[in-house]
């Protein structure tokens, strides 16, 4: 059953796209720098809704959630009008001569994104900009679960821009269905992988182009030549961002036997030093966005050892970090994506066996090696495949806008950021151009064996 709103709103978008005012480079710029605006003079309420939704300090908040926003901006308008500008490709074939090939960025007309609630904002905001840059009209779906920064992305996006360019909509899965009822010219969705697939069979249905950005249960290596130090710091910080609410975080990690103990001792004195002895108390450790994910993360705790941690507050929605050992494969929390704030520790003896056990599970969306080894580095890249990672880091890949985000197989399909953003809203259009009007006999019939063999002759095939 259609939603006569989202259709007449969709139609409205229509509309409003035919008119091309989107297709102006100059317009696309002037809405991304009011949309910095926007955001950079709602900093502080920004900010405040996303300490309730996660008891986000105003650091983790304005750095993860509002810089990484306005300095993608920054670099989009900088060099949108070089990006938009066609694409001369060479032209080889000898049916082809004289010519010239080239390829045009167009949007694709009105595209819904659907966000997530682990940074209920900036994954709203990053794929909005991507959209606009490339001259798309948008809908945006915030997370209903995050409800704080849903009301304030709703007010802001609706408050500023007209319904038949960007529009924003609260509401949960019920919306979604209906939203998907209607065809959109692409769907850009970041949430889990079963939903996921809910929303590709939807927007198949259409056959609606999407990108899907996933998650999984990414691994943290370290072998026996890494910084342990160093190693543990960024772990620490990797796993514990946002109480370990992150798609791209470390899920477990696969440390060599060697180096376990001391590696153990690090990140509880990393921990301690990041969050003092009880991080319930630190004003820059968050909380778990809801009671049903406190349960399941709850549940979890029940496998294994714990190591460290494992304490638990229901009225506060606290979860201590934790790390634990003596887990397998077949244990619950080896079994999904933990998203919460609890590290389970494998040991391995030999490198060979950790890819072969991460080859044997879904493709995940992060993969992080601490190693002071070429080798090994080399062996694990060529070996293992993963949307993306670090080398001696967690999560940093996501910083720079010049890398694609996104996973591959069950942690995603497509990326974005930066002018991968711009080429996953724009259709590719492909030209060539016929110039001089030079006709070639050869092109044309009676198919005869003596053009034939001209032609393998250009082509240097005889
Ligand atoms: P989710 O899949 O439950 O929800 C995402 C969106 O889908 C929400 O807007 C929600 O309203 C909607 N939705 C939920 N159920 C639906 C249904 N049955 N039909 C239609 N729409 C529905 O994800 P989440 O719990 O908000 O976020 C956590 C997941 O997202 C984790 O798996 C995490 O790894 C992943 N994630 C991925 C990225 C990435 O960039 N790859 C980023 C953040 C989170």
């Amino acid at each position: 059953m259609q939603d006569k709103r989202y259709g007449t709103l969709l139609d409205e978008q229509r509309n409003f796209f035919s008119t091309g005012t989107t297709l102006s480079i100059h317009f696309r710029i002037e809405q991304l720098k009011k949309l910095k605006a926007i955001i950079q003079n709602n900093e502080s309420a920004i900010v405040a809704a996303l300490r309730k939704d996660l008891h986000k300090s105003e650091m983790e908040s304005v750095v993860t959630e509002i810089i990484i926003v306005t300095d993608e901006i920054d670099h989009i308008i900088k060099n949108l009008k070089k990006w938009s500008k066609p694409t001369k490709v060479p032209s080889p074939f000898p049916l082809c001569w004289p010519g010239k090939s080239e390829i045009h960025h167009e949007p694709y007309g009105s595209v819904l994104i659907i966000g997530p609630w682990n940074f209920p904002f900036m994954l709203i905001m990053s794929p909005l900009i991507g959209a606009i840059c490339a001259g798309n009209c948008a809908i945006v779906k915030p997370s209903e679960i995050a409800s704080h920064t849903q009301d304030m992305i709703v007010g802001l996006i609706n408050n500023h821009f007209p319904s038949e360019y960007i529009t924003a909509i609260k509401g949960g899965p019920q919306e979604v269905t209906r939203l998907l009822d209607e065809k959109f010219d692409y769907v850009f969705f970041t949430g889990g992988t079963q939903i996921g697939k809910i929303i590709l069979e939807a927007a198949a249905r259409h056959l609606t182009p999407v990108t899907l950005e996933l998650g999984g249960k990414s691994p943290c290596i370290v072998d026996e030549t890494a910084n342990l130090d160093f190693a543990a710091r960024r772990i620490v910080w990797g796993k514990l961002m946002n109480a370990g609410q992150v798609c791209l975080a470390p899920d477990y990690l696969y440390v060599h036997h060697s180096c376990k103990t001391a590696l153990v001792e690090k990140l509880i004195a990393a921990v301690k030093k990041f969050y003092g002895d009880d991080p319930s108390k630190s004003s820059s450790y968050c909380k778990i966005i809801n009671k049903r994910h406190f349960d399941r993360l709850t549940r979890l705790l029940k496998n294994g050892n714990i190591l460290y941690g494992g304490s638990t507050s229901e009225p506060d929605l606290y979860i201590a970090p934790t790390l634990i050992d003596n887990v397998s494969w077949t244990d619950p929390v080896m079994q999904e994506e933990i998203f919460g704030p609890i590290l389970p520790i494998l040991t391995y003896d030999n490198l060979e066996d950790v890819i072969k056990t991460v080859n044997s599970h879904p493709k995940p969306l992060s993969l992080y090696l601490f190693t002071k080894n070429k080798h090994h580095e080399k062996n694990v890249l060529k070996h293992v495949s993963f949307g993306g990672g670090c080398i001696n880091d967690c999560l940093l890949q996501i910083a720079n806008y010049h890398l694609p985000f996104g996973g591959v197989g069950s942690s995603g399909l497509g990326a974005y950021h930066g002018k991968y953003s711009f080429e996953t809203f724009s259709h590719r259009k492909s030209i060539f151009r016929k110039s001089p009007p030079i006709d070639l006999a050869l092109e044309y019939p009676p198919y005869t064996r003596k053009k034939l063999v001209w032609l393998k002759r250009l082509l240097k095939l005889g």
